[in-house]
């Protein structure tokens, strides 16, 4: 049974822990360092691992870590399928399980959201001929709330000026407008950068080799910090009315399902919709899988204090080291009953994922 356990202390740990778990299972790995370093000057690498041919039809895909620290959490459910969640599974001829691990390891070892650019990567994946500039409506009016210029620990009193706003426009206008995402502000949140990533530059070169001639491809994307504590979510990219909910709601239950909203925030850049476009299938489904950690308003706090000591603080200053440990606390939680809950359901996601789109998954403990 997969437990708190499965999650690492650091990056470092977490990518050790990966290749293992994957060399143990012989799985192919492949391990792409990227030009920059972690706080211990450690090198840092996107990893890719498959069991199964390299020329399967069929494929399910685990990616984890696009928001950096979120990426303990995917970690820990990719190490805990590989390291037990399995057992004796081998994939059928025709199809095969593949992880990537730390999609964004610059904010995984530095415990950031963003990578080494301030960059939120789920804004990142822009489609050709998107351009690279913009804020969505309302966003100048928020600048200066979500982003004050002074170091943490002057007066600021964000919660009562937020919820000010937030019931002046109608409740959900602060966490719309700025999750949308932006290209005008690189040291603001949710910037989207001004070019592509190194992280997607490194996608877009290997997805030919890594996906060869897969023709299905079922994707879970790993993430915390949407949803209720501790519940998983999984937001799709389909309206409610879509035939497409059907299908997913007989694989994974319907009361999971977060479905696309014609009228919700216009959010540009997101890794799903890029796979799909780039991707050479007949059919890819993409899911983010959540798991809940607090409420929209701690963590858009946490957010903004972080981002505010990041680029205005002292390194060293108790007001910028509390800050951090604040962006824990809501996206990667030390509490061990949080921990066990968020990767028994990441392990029982993957094994339904298994089950529903490879077909049945011999020697599989269905228990785990
Ligand atoms: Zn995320």
């Amino acid at each position: 049974m997969p437990d708190a356990s499965a999650f690492s202390p650091d990056y470092i740990a977490a990518r050790a822990r990966f290749r293992a778990g994957a060399l143990a299972r012989r799985a192919h790995l492949e391990h792409h360092p990227l030009d920059a370093l972690g706080p211990d000057g450690e090198d840092l690498s996107i990893d890719y691992a498959r069991i199964g041919s390299s020329d399967a039809s069929r494929i399910v895909l685990v990616t984890s870590g696009l928001h950096g620290i979120e990426g303990y959490f995917g970690s820990a459910v990719q190490a805990a399928v590989l390291e037990e969640a399995l057992g004796d599974w081998v994939p059928p001829e025709d199809a095969a399980l593949v992880f990537i691990h730390a999609l964004n390891p610059w904010g995984m070892a530095w415990k950031r959201r963003v990578n080494e650019d301030n960059v939120d990567l789920n804004r990142n994946f822009l489609l050709p001929d998107e351009p690279w500039r913009g804020l969505p409506e309302g966003y100048a009016e928020l600048d200066r709330l979500l982003h004050p210029r002074t170091p943490p620990g002057t007066f600021d009193p964000f919660l009562p000026k937020a919820l000010w706003l937030g019931l002046r426009r109608g409740g959900t206008l602060l966490r719309a407008t700025a999750a949308a995402g932006q290209y005008d502000r690189p040291r603001g949140l949710f910037f989207g950068g001004n070019g592509p990533s190194p992280t997607s530059v490194l996608l877009r070169e290997q997805l030919r080799r890594w996906f060869g001639p897969a023709r299905d491809v079922l994707h879970l994307d790993l993430h915390t910090g949407v949803g209720a504590r501790g519940r998983l979510l999984l937001l799709t990219r389909h309206a409610p009315d879509d035939p497409e909910m059907n299908q997913l709601a007989a694989s994974f239950g319907r009361d999971l399902l977060v479905p696309w909203l014609p009228d919700g925030p216009k959010v540009r850049g997101e890794f799903i919709p890029w796979l799909d476009h780039h991707l050479d299938v007949e059919r890819y489904e993409g899911l983010v899988a959540e798991v809940g950690t607090v409420g929209p308003v701690r963590l858009l706090t946490a957010l903004r204090a972080e981002n505010r000591a990041h680029h205005h603080g002292e390194p060293e200053a108790p007001a910028t080291e509390a800050a951090r440990e604040r962006l824990a606390t809501v996206l990667n939680p030390m509490d061990p009953r949080w921990r066990k809950r968020s990767v028994l359901v990441g392990v029982r996601l993957v094994q339904r994922a298994l089950e529903v789109h490879l077909g049945a998954v011999r020697g599989a403990r269905a228990s785990a």
